[in-house]
């Protein structure tokens, strides 16, 4: 009866993640906003993170300029179409800039930018699209802001739309629990857990829960370093890195929930899919993506010491993202590390010589994943060969990096090989530029791959679980004699931190739950000027 749970599992599974938002609607009648909290006054986040980062801020800030006067609309609108144009691609984008100028520009047009003052204003007024870049992306842009930031914002603060703020964080601040979710199928294993699929009850979003075992974790004394990976994702806020939306406990774990990327490791498309190896527009499209989660990890003196395929995941849309960050560390004072750490094959030289090391440790792992993404085989071992972790070291350390599958064209050789220089000071991405000006990737429109909106050349079917059966886990073997002392109660109350803000605000706004709960008719308090 085994193949029927799986079928089970997967079928139910599967209908969840097609589920749409509007048959939720029912549930959330219920739901309110609470009352809003006062900021103590002294401790007030400032601008950007107020009305930039987090999405809830922003959406809130936009829509009381999108209400006031003149200035304020245009100001809001200018924003907006300028973020449009920066993302379009080349003809919607040339399209764009006269009608940016025709708008903004000219000082008979109603979204005239007048406050705009001095040099600034005079350039905009003159500008042309051959300067359109460096006058409105850049000069008009700063402008913009720095007029927001006065008094504009300050009136933000007194408006209903802050009150309204006010209630979205202290609905944030609730309490999770596993009653918040649905839970489904199993989806993986690691050190101290399963990592599960789960679904958010008010907004049917999906996520993958890890779960790590408290008892295992304190057997192994491993508490410290289940932290640490808390704390860097959450930290990051990246679309080519797994985010952490919720951290919370039960009795027996520590869940960290994350985006959920059900289309399979790229280890597993590189080998368990009929032929081995990826077509080269897969290969040069992840790495893409790869190379900008490595880029923003490290813009944080983030290294994440881990980078191979197995640790790349795939998305519904075919997006993929960096994932197990149990081993990435923030770069101490010294801006060096020198232990060992990583996986065999992967692994630089410089790491193998128990040498100082940095962020240069993840190009190398890069070459390495990007020559298995091509020839299924690593740059310094055979598929399945059987070889001493000593000889691995030896050719590593030693041998030159050979090209024998004929799929290799010559800028993979290239920039593979910068990545493979053996020395530090040679090799790509260790001098701070941007390895993705390198001509392997003269098919890939930057602006718009940041943004996810490249479509992916490979997208996973909605019919396939891409994971192994349920019954092909292992069961986790009990731990016994394991008390927790008042220290562990409070380790875990304090890694329990409950939602984490950009990520939820981001799910209160795609699941429309922020448009259902601003409703004025949804609760009783302050609801009389508010529009949206
Ligand atoms: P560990 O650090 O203990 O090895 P991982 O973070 O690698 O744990 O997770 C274990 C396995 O769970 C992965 O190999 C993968 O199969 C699955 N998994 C992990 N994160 C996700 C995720 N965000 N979405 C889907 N599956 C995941
Ligand atoms: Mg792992
Ligand atoms: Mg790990």
């Amino acid at each position: 009866m085994k193949g029927i749970d799986n079928l089970v599992a997967n079928t139910v599974y599967l209908k969840a993640q097609n589920l749409c938002y509007a048959e939720l609607r029912d549930q959330r009648l219920a739901l309110f906003l609470p009352k809003p909290l006062r900021l103590p006054s002294g401790s007030r986040p400032p601008y950007d993170y107020l009305c930039e980062q987090q999405p809830i801020g922003k959406k809130l800030f936009h829509l009381f300029l999108a209400a006031s006067d003149g200035q304020y609309v245009a100001a809001a609108e200018f924003l907006e179409e300028l973020d449009q144009w920066a993302l379009a691609e080349d003809e919607a984008r040339d399209k764009a800039m006269p009608s940016i100028i025709t708008r903004f520009c000219q000082q008979d047009s109603e979204g005239f930018l007048s406050y705009l003052t001095g040099d600034t204003a005079l350039r905009c007024q003159s500008v042309s699209e051959k300067d359109f870049e460096e006058v409105m992306a850049c000069k008009v842009k700063d402008a913009t802001r720095t007029f927001l930031k006065g008094k504009p914002f300050f009136e933000y603060q007194r408006s209903p739309f802050f009150q309204k703020y006010l209630q979205w964080k202290e609905f944030e601040k609730q309490k999770i629990t596993d009653k918040y979710f649905y839970e489904f199928r199993t989806l993986g294993q690691g050190g101290f857990g399963e990592v599960c699929a789960l679904q958010v009850k008010n907004t049917g979003k999906m996520y993958a829960c890890k779960r790590l075992c408290k008892k295992r974790l304190k057997k192994r004394g491993c508490k410290k370093l289940a932290l640490l990976e808390k704390q860097v994702l959450e930290k990051v806020d990246c679309l080519f890195v797994v985010s952490l939306a919720y951290a919370y406990e039960n009795k027996t774990h520590l869940c960290l929930v994350m985006t959920l990327m059900n289309g399979g490791d790229l280890n597993f498309h590189i080998y368990s899919l009929g032929e081995r190896g990826l077509s080269m527009e897969r290969v040069v499209y992840y790495t893409a993506q790869i190379t900008s989660g490595i880029l923003h990890l490290h813009s944080m003196s983030i290294v994440y010491r881990d980078m191979k395929p197995e640790n790349v995941l795939l998305d519904s849309h075919g997006q993929c993202r960096l994932s197990d960050l149990g081993l990435a560390v923030e770069l101490p004072g010294s801006k060096q590390l020198c232990q060992r750490a990583g996986t065999n094959g992967y692994m630089p030289p410089e790491m193998l010589r128990q040498e100082f090391y940095d962020t240069c440790v993840d190009w190398w792992s890069l070459g390495c994943s990007i020559y298995e993404m091509v020839a299924a085989r690593l740059p310094f071992k055979d598929f399945k060969e059987k070889i001493q972790k000593e000889e691995l070291v030896r050719r590593t350390l030693e041998d030159e990096c050979r090209f024998h599958h004929k799929h290799f064209d010559d800028p993979t050789k290239e920039l593979i090989g910068h990545f493979l220089k053996k020395r530090v000071e040679q090799r790509l991405g260790c001098h701070g530029e941007d390895p993705r000006k390198h001509r392997f990737f003269k098919n890939i429109n930057l602006p718009r791959l940041e943004a996810g909106l490249l479509d992916p050349p490979w997208v996973p079917k909605t019919s396939v679980v891409y994971a192994k059966d349920i019954e092909k886990f292992d069961d986790f073997s009990n731990v016994d004699e394991v008390e927790f002392d008042e220290k562990d109660e409070k380790f875990f109350m304090e890694l329990s931190t409950g939602a984490v803000s950009i990520p939820w605000q981001k799910e209160m706004i795609e699941s429309g739950l922020f448009d259902d709960l601003n409703k004025p008719n949804s609760e009783a308090t302050n609801g009389d000027e508010w529009k949206s």
